[in-house]
């Protein structure tokens, strides 16, 4: 048992250490691409008008975010993993947290041609979570979403609450999940379609890190799907608040960062070209 501890302590010491290695460099591959573009934007970089320098420079930038968003995830899941990984709630509007979050997605779902709805009983429902989480949370399903629906397709996104719990659903009408693979699908590492010639990107974390977040806020998450049809995943939250805390309603973040962070969970999706 001791020995087998020590092993799991390493493994998970090793991919963090990775993981974080993996973060400079790229960063450092980022920050390049920031001051190229900046010098095209001026028009330092001279370049033919035949070849096609944003084609290159965007599959750069999106195939570096890609990887960052593995190495966050690899470090995210060893954090919980060994302990370490902590949520900060506050007490907030959910409800502005997921509209939000949403809408800032919309351009994504209009470039696939798929309409995005928004649709909520409640205008505000204060509860303590961690607006940082629940945005990576709705950031995961949403590009799941997108991810496994066609063209015309329709993902709709519904707040509503109960007695005691605020309940989020993310439902889309695109390839759905075979009866049989939703007991597993929240595994990690586990992909419906794992052949070497399946059509979507992806490294199977992205459910089982939205699983521990939401269970980290003492929720629930629930998926139904019937093949072809597409997938409802709806999680449910406690409708409680933190005791003599401030309501924050000014989430502070700026659209720069709002940005990068739809950007890095979007790219598996191959839309940017
Ligand atoms: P991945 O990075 O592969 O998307 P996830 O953990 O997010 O990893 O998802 C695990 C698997 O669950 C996916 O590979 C896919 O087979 C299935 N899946 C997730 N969301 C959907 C969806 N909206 N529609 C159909 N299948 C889905």
């Amino acid at each position: 048992m001791e020995e087998s501890l020590h092993v799991e302590n390493i493994k998970n010491e090793f991919f963090a250490n990775i993981s974080h290695e993996f973060k400079t460099p790229l960063n450092i591959i980022l920050a390049s691409l920031q001051v190229i573009n900046h010098n095209i934007f001026n028009k330092n970089i001279k370049f033919s008008k035949d070849f096609n320098l944003k084609k290159y420079t965007n599959s750069i930038k999106q195939n570096s975010y890609r990887l960052l968003r593995l190495a966050n995830n690899l470090i995210d899941i060893t954090k919980i993993d060994s302990g370490y990984y902590e949520i900060q709630p506050k007490n907030c509007n959910i409800v502005s947290i997921i509209e939000d979050i949403t809408i800032s997605v919309a351009q994504y779902m209009k470039d696939k041609g798929i309409d995005l709805i928004f649709d909520t009983s409640f205008e505000e429902i204060i509860i303590s979570c961690d607006p940082d989480k629940i945005e990576r949370i709705m950031l995961n399903l949403l590009s799941n979403a997108v991810k496994y629906t066609k063209s015309p397709g329709i993902i709709n996104v519904f707040i509503d609450k109960t007695e005691d719990t605020v309940i989020i659903s993310v439902k889309d009408t695109g390839i759905g999940i075979p009866k049989e693979n939703i007991s597993i699908i929240f595994e990690r590492f586990i992909q419906v379609d794992d052949t070497l010639t399946r059509k979507c990107e992806g490294s199977g974390i992205g459910l089982s890190l939205v699983q521990s977040l939401v269970q980290m806020h003492s929720g629930k998450i629930a998926v139904y799907s019937t093949k072809d049809i597409g997938y409802e995943f709806t999680f449910t939250l406690p409708l409680q608040t933190i005791n003599n805390s401030d309501i924050i309603y000014n989430i502070n973040e700026d659209s720069h960062s709002k940005l990068d962070k739809c950007n890095i969970e979007f790219s598996d999706i191959y839309s940017l070209y």
